[in-house]
């Protein structure tokens, strides 16, 4: 098939784009390289450097004519989106329109969607957090992935487009930038390997659902055979605090001297977890890889890999 993934030389995107054609498929990547690498772009997929919003994407789109969109380009940062809601719209939201609606015009059959579950329901009644679940996002970010996804159900019930949002929990691995706000385990590595002494905001008792990259492309390529359809959490069940990934990653960096603490991050959720049974019932995805293993081989990464 041909698939288009967008930002796909971001850190998820590329590794989506390496499974893809190891399975044979045809891929072609559209990004702007915004926060993205041209050297996580595979030889063998075809890079458009371009702007989801743009006409030079949409004329691709129509010219390329793929047959399923995986749909991972985004303005990522939380943070950023607080400080800049309308930029942080201008993006997720009306870049994501564009491009579907560039996708509508060329027939494209079949949508995949990277949404979020850390950022979708704020103060969780129910932990681990199944969909049914009210979305109350506590960021324009987590604002702009439920848009998307409304979007999504329009483009499905009036013009017949197949399409999953998968929303997914705090993702580590190989890859992902340490420069950001929200890559906890990148920024540990980072800064442990460095030899510097990362900060942690808070007490660290706060705990996230992290999930490793290889079980997120399992997720995505497995939704996109199985051709499922509707809004699926993809997180492991299990709470990890934020003080315990610190400890992980230090030890696996060799570092002698653990984080410091710094002032609460304001709005920072003090739990977040994520239930993945309708997945698990959907197409029998679970999580393989354990947090040990996988932190282990990201840290190993880093410390071959600069970024
Ligand atoms: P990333 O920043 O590594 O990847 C995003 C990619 O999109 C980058 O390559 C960037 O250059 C590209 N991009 C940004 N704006 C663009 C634009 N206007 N036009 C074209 N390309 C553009 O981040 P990631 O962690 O790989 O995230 C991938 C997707 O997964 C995003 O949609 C993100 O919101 C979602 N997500 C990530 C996590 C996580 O923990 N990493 C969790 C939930 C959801």
């Amino acid at each position: 098939m041909r698939v288009l993934v967008s930002g796909g030389a971001g850190f998820i995107g590329s590794h989506l784009a390496d499974a893809l054609l190891a399975d044979g498929h045809l891929v072609a990547v559209l990004d702007d390289l915004s926060t993205g690498h041209r050297q996580f772009v595979a030889p063998t997929a075809e890079l458009i450097v371009a702007d989801i919003a743009s006409p030079a994407a949409a004329s691709f789109v129509a010219r390329w004519r793929p047959d399923a969109l995986l749909h991972q380009a985004a303005h990522v940062s939380v943070r950023e989106s607080i400080d800049d809601p309308r930029h942080d719209a201008s993006v997720n939201v009306l870049g994501s329109v564009a491009l579907l609606q560039a996708c509508h015009i060329a027939r494209v059959r079949h949508v995949l969607f990277a949404s979020t579950g850390g950022a979708m329901y704020g103060a969780a009644l129910t932990l681990p957090t199944p969909e049914a679940e009210p979305a109350t996002p506590a960021s324009p970010y987590g604002c702009a992935k439920l848009a998307v996804e409304g979007y999504l159900g329009y483009f499905s019930r009036l013009h017949g487009m197949r399409s999953c949002a998968l929303r997914y929990a705090n993702v580590y691995g190989p890859r992902q930038s340490p420069h950001g706000e929200a890559g906890v385990v990148a920024i540990f590595a980072d800064r442990y390997l460095r030899g510097e002494i990362p900060t942690i905001h808070g007490d660290g008792s706060q705990t996230r659902d992290y999930v490793h990259v290889d079980d997120i492309v399992r997720a995505v390529l497995g939704a996109f055979r199985a051709q499922i359809v509707g809004v699926f959490n993809v997180g492991t069940g299990v709470e990890t605090s934020v003080r315990e990934i610190s400890e992980h990653v230090r030890a696996a960096a060799g570092a002698a001297t653990g984080a410091r603490h710094g002032p609460e991050k304001p709005g920072d959720a003090a739990r977040s977890c994520l239930d993945a049974s309708a997945l698990r019932r959907g197409i029998g995805w679970e999580p393989r890889m354990s947090l040990a293993a996988g932190l282990a081989q990201t840290v190993a990464w880093f410390r071959a890999n600069r970024l």
